[in-house]
């Protein structure tokens, strides 16, 4: 099964999480991409061009992202929670959010959910660059033999008064 992983950018960093989609296009075009409505639209825009020159000395320049990206709404508008309610139903593997830290975003509670349900449901989770290379980059990202632990306390919460 690919990979599902939600990417999320705020404004003044969607410069850098597109650059870290091209840096990682190898692996990213085998994953299934879910993203905040404006993080969406850039990455499906994102061109990547052929090795191959043509004759007419042209490069053939296409979309890798066009079709494995799923456009959920834009973060304030209730994309970040989207992300959070796939996430409580096992539906991603890793989120790689880029968040603006130096300004305080009108959805900040929704953020911080996000990063509670991702901690909760140990999902693997990025917050920088450089975390985000290391994880899709790890062995394990891609071992069809490595399962996620879902924490016990999960089952124990919802089975409380049983
Ligand atoms: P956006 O949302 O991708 O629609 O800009 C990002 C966010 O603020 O969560």
């Amino acid at each position: 099964m690919k990979k599902r992983i939600a990417l999320v950018a705020h404004d003044s960093r969607k410069q850098e999480l597109k650059e870290w989609v091209y840096y990682n296009r190898d692996i990213l075009k085998n994953c299934d991409i879910y993203a905040t409505g404006t993080t969406g639209e850039m990455i499906k825009n994102i061109e990547d061009c052929d090795e191959d020159l043509l004759d007419d000395c042209l490069y053939h320049f296409f979309k890798p992202f066009e079709n494995n990206v799923t456009k959920l709404l834009s973060g304030p508008l209730g994309g970040d929670q989207q992300i959070g309610s796939m996430i409580a139903e096992g539906k991603l593997d890793a989120l790689i959010f880029f968040c603006d830290n130096l300004i305080t975003q009108g959805h900040a509670q929704d953020i911080q959910a996000l990063a509670r349900l991702a901690s909760l449901y140990n999902v693997a989770y990025a917050n920088n660059r450089t975390t985000a290379d290391m994880i899709i980059t790890s062995p394990l990202f891609n071992d069809p033999n490595y399962e996620r632990i879902i924490p016990s306390c999960i089952e124990k919460y919802a089975s409380r008064f049983n």
